[in-house]
């Protein structure tokens, strides 16, 4: 597909939820994407069909339709491999989303690993789940969280990384590649070639940043990477845990139960073969085949291409918000260090006011902490509003919105 704002504007049509009207009759602009995307009927009819034509329990019988389901789940695995370059299949944990995914690592990997004095670094600009599991490891262990700061321009401050490192403590630097709140691209390589340098494991929260721009996880070269289905048009409640193997096989399994054992006794159990022994009882199956839908859609338009559309928006969007009288725009000016998301607010009117009068317009707005009450407190801000485009968004959706800003900014003048 050629990346012009006209082929993008084409895919609207796959998208079902983008014809319905809200509120006052108004056309749906939808920009929370940061949250979770839109399905195409791509997607949606993958998952009916699964239900309509192949539904049956995975892994475990011979019949013609259990063979059928588990065919499907297992190539969007082989669909994940390709999409993010993975070379291992067995090194792919399907889980709940990238929540569950960093909890299975603080439990699975941190409780063995982690003792007393240890040190944990996440950054300022994580999401809750990019905390709070390394908060209940460390306040169990008796070991420390600290942080890599960020700077006003919404970089992070590398120096803070080497001066934690310097302590010889570090067990774990885990940072998001993209912001959700400011959209600031992580400089991971530098991240990952200091930490290898010090001999520490990194996890990279990839949220963000896998829907919108290429990820090489052989280039990356992490130790453990999350992502999340839903935030790629997927579905929601699926998403993808990688672990280097000759980590895996340091870690004991996160739930116990059915398909990832090989043999249970009376008392004692042995582990089924990766990657299954990360993935007990029924997954869900109908949303890793819509989840393999997402993916074969994403590919089809190219995440390269993808990129440059979104490019194209954030700027459009920077230029116009910038023109707004009162409005002040969080972190880098450059488009090229951040994603197609823009936290904003106004002086002296509240992000939730903000969204209320917004909605009344059929916008989709996000307003509140994001899920991200670290940086809050690093902005001094309670919140902020926060407009996050995927690629069905068109400059006349960012013209909607800041034509509804202009109003904002003349009620509270
Ligand atoms: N990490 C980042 C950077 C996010 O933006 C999000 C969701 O907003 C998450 C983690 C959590 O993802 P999920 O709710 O899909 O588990």
């Amino acid at each position: 597909m050629q990346s012009t704002q006209s082929s993008f504007e084409n895919l609207r049509k796959d998208f079902p939820i983008l014809e319905r009207t809200v509120r006052d009759n108004k056309h749906l602009v939808y920009l929370d994407n940061a949250s979770t995307t839109q399905k195409p009927n791509q997607v949606i009819d993958a998952i009916t069909d699964y239900y309509q034509n192949h539904n049956a329990n995975i892994h475990r019988a011979v019949y013609a339709l259990a063979e059928e389901a588990t065919e499907a789940y297992e190539k969007t695995r082989d669909k994940i491999a390709n999409f993010v370059n993975i070379k291992d299949r067995q090194e792919i944990i399907f889980v709940r989303g990238t929540t569950e995914a960093i909890n299975l690592v603080a439990y699975a990997w941190g409780r063995p690993h982690i003792s007393e004095g240890d040190i944990i670094v996440t950054t300022e600009y994580e999401h809750h789940s990019n905390i709070v599991p390394w908060q209940l490891l460390t306040q169990e262990k008796r070991a420390k969280l600290e942080y890599i700061g960020m700077d006003d321009n919404g970089e992070l401050i590398l120096d803070d990384l080497d001066k934690h490192l310097a302590t010889g403590k570090v067990k774990l630097v885990t940072f998001s590649l993209m912001s959700n709140v400011l959209g600031t691209i992580t400089d991971a390589k530098k991240i990952i070639e200091k930490c290898k340098a010090a001999g520490v494991p990194t996890l990279v929260d990839g949220a963000q940043a896998v829907p919108h721009m290429k990820v090489d996880l052989e280039d990356l070269d992490c130790d453990f990477f999350a992502f999340s289905g839903h935030k790629m048009l997927g579905p929601t409640g699926i998403g993808v845990l990688w672990v280097r193997k000759s980590v895996l096989n340091t870690m004991s399994p996160f739930h116990g139960g059915g398909d990832m054992i090989r043999e249970v006794h009376k008392y004692e159990t042995t582990w089924n073969d990766l990657p299954y022994k990360f993935e007990a009882g029924t997954p869900n199956i109908a949303d890793v085949v819509g989840f393999g839908a997402a993916i074969d859609y994403l590919t089809k338009i190219g995440m390269d291409n993808i990129r440059e559309h979104e490019i194209e928006l954030t700027k459009y969007a920077m230029e116009k918000l910038s023109n707004i009288k009162g409005l002040q725009i969080y972190g880098t000016k450059d488009v090229s260090k951040r994603g197609g998301v823009i936290s904003f607010n106004f002086a002296d009117v509240h992000p939730h006011d903000v969204a209320q009068i917004i909605d009344e317009e059929g916008i989709a707005l996000r307003s509140g902490h994001h899920c991200a009450q670290v940086l809050m407190e690093r902005l001094n801000v309670a919140a902020t509003s926060r407009a996050s485009f995927y690629i069905y968004n068109t400059k006349e959706d960012i013209d909607v919105l800041v034509n509804s800003l202009n109003t904002v900014a003349k009620v509270f003048k």
